[in-house]
Formats: structure tokens, sequence, C-alpha cells
């Protein structure tokens, strides 16, 4: 299996609402590009797109190729779940949603330490390993935004489990909050293979600062940005995919011009990652991946619809390069949405950020920034 997987949360957008704003013209002509090159693996999940992301798989990919030519993880939403029955209920209709009759991985999604609590609670875990017996999933596993305490202590709970689900990238590798290495040599202790997910941080590592960018294109003219953040991830051994949450053809051709066949960093380019990253990490101030997971509305959403993501990267962005360029972005920001300065402080997106942000305080500061 090559080591590119499609990411199916932050697909191509359209004003028609028929998929969720999903663009499925679009989506069709990436998802058969991506097929025509050898490529195989697609990760979804219950929450991406609204609940469209599963259905849009199954129209897409699942009708229209033969089952063995493609592997496909979707992900078990547990937030707010009491009853067991629900686990099978929900499972069920994503078969039904993403049209199969087995899931070659299957996640927990998003597993903290409340998450998991509620995890054990269900016997989610366990009722895994029975969908396992049934040949409906072929490999159980969970998807982590926890430190690397919480994920030993999932492991040592849980050594049966076949995959797990990390954030990793060259930003946050070494960082304290989301504790990549520590998390990735967790699992290698366990023999536990891993899949990557963020490695562009949110596509933050694809524009990058100009000087960090010179870095790598001193080093080779041609390749993108975004080129060096997946092929870090890559690189490393016991990986079993680098996801990317492509979102348009451009992205999706250039992913696939290095990833088709291929080569390692070498030992000069890992040199060139890490002057970036040190370079890099001197200026993000607020380090949101985009997520979205602190606005959607099946978590309950904001009350005051505050783009969160999208006035932090503008944050992030005027202090790189000045607060004056980006007034106008935001202005415009705060007609599109809601006012950070109108935060309620309601505290419903810092529950749901695996980051671990501050939001309501950080909203302050950028809302006092712009006044
Ligand atoms: S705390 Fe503020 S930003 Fe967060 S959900 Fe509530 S109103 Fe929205
Ligand atoms: S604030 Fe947190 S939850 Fe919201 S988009 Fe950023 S990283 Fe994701």
């Amino acid at each position: 299996m090559k080591k590119l997987g499609f990411g199916l949360m932050r697909l191509p957008y359209t004003e028609d609402k028929t998929w969720g704003n999903i663009d499925l013209e679009k989506t069709r002509e990436m998802i058969d590009a991506y097929m025509e090159q050898g490529f195989s693996y697609f990760d979804t999940a219950w929450v991406y797109h609204g609940g469209f992301s599963e259905r849009v798989f199954g129209e897409l990919v699942a009708k229209r190729y033969p089952r063995e030519k493609f592997q496909v993880t979707t992900k078990m939403p547990l937030w707010g779940k009491t009853d067991p029955a629900d686990l099978q209920k929900t499972f069920d209709e994503q078969l039904k949603k993403c049209g199969v009759e087995y899931f070659d991985y299957y996640f927990l999604h998003a597993l903290n330490r409340d998450v998991f609590a509620t995890a054990e609670k269900l016997g989610a875990f366990e009722w895994m390993q029975e969908m396992k017996k049934q040949g409906k999933i072929l490999h159980p596993g969970f998807s982590f935004h926890d430190d690397a305490d919480a994920l030993e202590m999932m492991l040592s709970k849980h050594p049966e489990v076949e995959l797990v689900q990390l954030q990793i990238n060259y930003i946050d590798w070494e960082s304290d909050n989301v504790q990549s290495r520590k998390c990735y040599e967790i699992c290698k202790r366990y023999g536990i293979p891993v899949s990557i997910m963020e490695p562009i941080k949110g596509g933050s590592l694809a524009n990058i600062m100009p000087d960090a960018k010179k870095i790598f294109t001193d080093y080779n003219p041609n390749a993108s940005a975004a080129s060096w953040a997946v092929r870090y991830c890559a690189s490393m051994d016991n990986i079993l995919v680098v996801l990317s949450g492509m979102s348009n053809m451009e992205q999706l051709q250039d992913n696939m011009s290095y990833m088709k066949d291929f080569v390692p960093l070498n030992e000069e380019e890992q040199k060139c990652v890490q002057k970036a990253t040190d370079l890099i990490k001197s200026t993000i101030a607020i380090p949101c991946t985009a997520c979205r997971y602190c606005v959607d509305e099946t978590n309950g959403g904001c009350p005051m619809n505050i783009n969160i993501p999208r006035f932090f990267e503008i944050y992030n962005e005027s202090k790189r390069y000045g607060v004056g360029p980006y007034k106008w972005h935001y202005n415009n920001a705060v007609k599109e949405s809601g006012d950070p300065a109108g935060c309620i402080g309601c505290g419903n997106c810092q529950g749901h950020c695996p980051q671990k942000l501050e939001i309501i305080e950080l909203l302050k500061e950028v809302a006092k920034t712009f006044a």
C-alpha cells in the first residue's frame, strides 16, 4: 500500500448543500486521479463535513471501485454516548453510509482521558473485538489527542489495538502540548503501527514564512513546502500511512508527485527541516491546526457563530507580517461570522480542542489586537 492516505475532512467546497457543501464533481475528479496513480487509503469519520464525508466516500469510492482496490477507515464518535447499544447503531449506519460490508481499520475517535473513560464505560474496545470476530472490522484502533502519559495508560489497558492515529508534523514533534515524538515512541515500543494525521499542520506548513521556505528552495527549488512536511512524516519507520486532507486537485497532484515512488529524506534534508522548524517555531503565536472541532455543529458549535480557526489564522499571520495587512481580512471575517469580541465565554469550544488551546482567553487577545 502506498503511504499517502486521502483524508476526507477538507474536501472542495460549494454553496450547494445537496452533499453538505461538498463539491461532488471536483471530489470525484480528485478521487479518480488518486486511484489511477495506485493510491488506495481513505480516512473518513462520522463527524467530518457534518456527517457528509462518509456519504461522499460511499457514493464516489465504494459504489465505483471494487472493494479490493481500496482501504477505508472511519471512526466512532463517543461524545455524549451513554448507552452501549448506540455503538452498534452508529456502526451499522456507518457501514450503510460508506457502502461497505467491513472497514479495513476502525477507530474510536479522538481519545483523550475523558473520551477514553466513556469508551471504557461503554465497553467500546471489547465491542470492536466482537466486530473483528464478525469480520466487520479488520484492524481496530483509535485516533488520539492527549499527552504521552495518557497514551501509555490506554495502550497498557488495550495493547490489542492494531493501529493508532497520531498528530505528527515537524513543528509538533517536540511540542510540549502535542508530544508527538513521545507518543510515536510509545506506539513503537508496543509494536503498534501509526497512521499520521496533520502532517502539514492544518495546511500551515504548505504556506510557511519566506525565510523558512528559502531553506527548502535553496536545497531543491522544485519541491513544495508541503512535500517537505509530508516526506518528513513518511520517512519514519512503523508508519502505515500519512494522511493529507486535500482540498483541490493541485494539492493532490503535488502530494502524489513525491509519494508515488516515495524516497525518504536524506541526512541533509533532515537538517534543512530542523533549521526550518527552529525558525517557524519562533514565530507561531497560536498553534491552531484548523481541525474545526471547536466550531463543528455536531459538537454543539459556537452559539455566537465565531469562526475561531479563521481568527487564529489571521492573528498568526499578523504576528509574522504586521497587523496592518490583516485588518481587512479580520473585518471581513467578522462580517461573515461572529465577532471574537462577542464571545460569551460559554466554553463549548474549549472542551473540543485537541490542542488544548485556551480559546476564550486567546479570542480576547485577538479582539484586543484588532480593536
Ligand atoms: S466560549 Fe466563546 S468562542 Fe467558545 S463556543 Fe462559547 S461563545 Fe463561542
Ligand atoms: S482552536 Fe482547537 S479545535 Fe479549534 S480549529 Fe484550532 S486546533 Fe481545532
